[in-house]
């Protein structure tokens, strides 16, 4: 499965952010390297169509899709020159397939912050030279083999003219990933790190909550990367609540949506993942696919032999369903679609798969 890594300095409250997230009861530690084990916490994608689904179907139960997030140890200057955790710290980070910073925006005297002072922007370009050094070092190595390889036509020139191009980028001190016009696929084969999408979590105190300028201003900082603004202690709070509590905790501050649902969705969609749904008296569920995947690859994800046997599928879209209440009422309407292999698949369809055994 993808997994997004959660990063970002010693003290800027990503271990509270990441036992949200699980739950868990991992201690939020007040010192530099608390996190050295990187643990993985599968969360559910919160998706209200799946109790509207249940409701029409009588499902007994619900099966949301997950979203897989890695806590990665706590990067300190000087990581890409193996300082502190930092190979390791390097090594978590090549593993994820999108990288998640907490950047401290909250400004609490008794926390200390490793520079001595709270000041996001400096945190964000504190990490981004390490990854961007580490990858520097990478194509450094890589380019006089890959001239070698040019010369005796192993390898394209094109290769090497995408490394050397993404080594000026780099030298310029910019992430790879708020750069286009590079072959992604050769990009790839090179194994960076600055090439992965990046997410933004500003972790505020009650007061940045209210602040909409301070919070257009770091929106800026990081785009076109995604912005999610939110408060880890109050997320920690909230998970403890039953859902009505928690409702209400929520609203009292004012927001419409926790931020780990705001986490979940975002690194869902940057991850470029999509769902399709399911439904029937046993369960509304929702299926992970990528972005752009045809129908048998989405069936394949239910069971190989639906891949296998694949011969049509019966779509509707979650909005028509909702609209004429039954799939039999939707058919009757024409609404239901009957798709074969080179469908590619939307965002909420919701299928019934039609196979060979
Ligand atoms: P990490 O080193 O990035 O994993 O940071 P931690 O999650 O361990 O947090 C470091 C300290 O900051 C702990 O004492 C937390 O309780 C505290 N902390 C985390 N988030 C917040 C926050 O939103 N507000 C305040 N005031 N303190 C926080």
């Amino acid at each position: 499965a993808l997994t997004i890594g959660i990063a970002g300095l010693p003290n800027v409250g990503k271990s509270t952010l990441f036992n949200a997230l699980t739950r868990a009861t991992v201690l939020a530690a007040n010192y530099p390297f608390a996190t050295i084990e990187p643990n993985i916490g599968i969360v559910p994608l919160p998706d209200e169509r799946l109790n509207r689904l249940a409701e029409v179907f009588g499902s007994e139960k619900i099966v949301p899709a997950t979203v897989s997030f890695v806590d990665i140890a706590g990067i300190v200057r000087g990581a890409s020159e193996g300082e502190g955790l930092g190979n390791q710290f390097l090594a978590n980070i090549r593993e994820a397939d999108a990288i998640c910073q907490v950047t401290r925006v909250f400004a609490d005297p008794d926390v200390v912050h490793v520079d001595g002072k709270v000041d996001p922007a400096s945190d964000i370009e504190t990490i981004a030279t390490e990854l961007i050094l580490a990858d520097v070092q990478t194509l450094e190595k890589a380019i006089p083999r890959l001239e070698k390889d040019v010369r005796n036509r192993r390898v394209d020139a094109e290769v090497l003219d995408t490394a050397k191009k993404a080594l000026e980028i780099l030298e310029a001190g910019k992430l790879l990933s708020a750069t286009s016009g590079l072959d992604h696929d050769i990009l790839k084969s090179f194994q960076l790190m600055t090439t992965k999408p990046f997410i933004y979590v500003f972790n505020m105190d009650a007061a940045g909550m209210d602040d909409d300028s301070l919070k257009q201003e770091l929106r800026e900082l990081v785009s076109p990367a995604e912005a999610i603004f939110l408060d880890a202690a109050f997320e920690a709070e909230l998970v403890e609540l039953d859902e009505d509590d928690a409702r209400e905790m929520l609203a009292e501050a004012g927001q419409e949506e926790s931020g780990l649902d705001q986490l979940a969705r975002v690194g869902f969609d940057t991850l470029g993942l999509q769902t399709y749904l399911t439904a029937g008296p046993k369960e509304a569920r929702a299926w992970t696919i990528h972005k752009g995947d045809t129908a048998p690859v989405a069936a394949g994800v239910i069971h190989t032999d639906f891949q296998k046997g694949f011969i049509k599928a019966e779509v509707v879209s979650f909005d028509d369903l909702m609209e004429y209440g039954s799939i039999a009422e939707a058919r009757a309407k024409g609404r239901v679609r009957m798709e074969g292999k080179d469908y590619v698949m939307n965002d909420g369809d919701v299928v019934e798969f039609r196979f060979n055994v």
